[in-house]
């Protein structure tokens, strides 16, 4: 059976270790759409071990935290579903109340035309890879 997050990165590598890994999704009309995707097989949170747990929603806050200081998004949205993968990922959505879709999810009805961008995306590429490596490999 072939598995789309095993076979692929799934988006721009921002930062890996072993375990778990950050992509940014390329999804126009929403600049700061990462995820943190598990390595391997876990389906649910509390497949992981506490440690391992721990350390996955460490990279999460971290994506968040950095979201904030480099875009200043208006919201930050946190989605963990997995419904069409074994791979526990969690989506971190930076969002604005202009985005197409603000309030609903980005997964929800569309409110209106996409939002101008907020950042030119292989600049905040760039940035994200570069901080993400100092907070987290340490
Ligand atoms: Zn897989």
């Amino acid at each position: 059976m072939t598995c789309d997050l095993c076979d692929e990165i799934g988006g721009a590598l921002l930062w890996q270790d072993p375990r778990l890994r950050v992509v940014y999704v390329d999804e126009p009309g929403y600049t700061g759409y990462c995820r943190v995707i598990w390595n391997t097989h876990v389906a649910e949170m509390t497949d992981l071990t506490d440690a391992d747990r721990a350390r996955c929603m460490h990279v999460v806050f971290t994506v968040e935290a950095l979201l904030r200081e480099l875009i200043a998004p208006d919201k930050i949205n946190l989605a963990s579903l997995g419904n069409f993968t074994p791979h526990v990922h969690w989506h971190v959505i930076a969002r604005y109340r202009d985005d197409a879709h603000f309030p609903q999810a980005i997964w929800g009805r569309r409110q209106r035309a996409d939002a101008a961008p907020r950042a030119q995306t292989a600049a905040l590429i760039a940035q994200l890879q570069q901080h993400l490596r100092v907070r987290l490999n340490q």
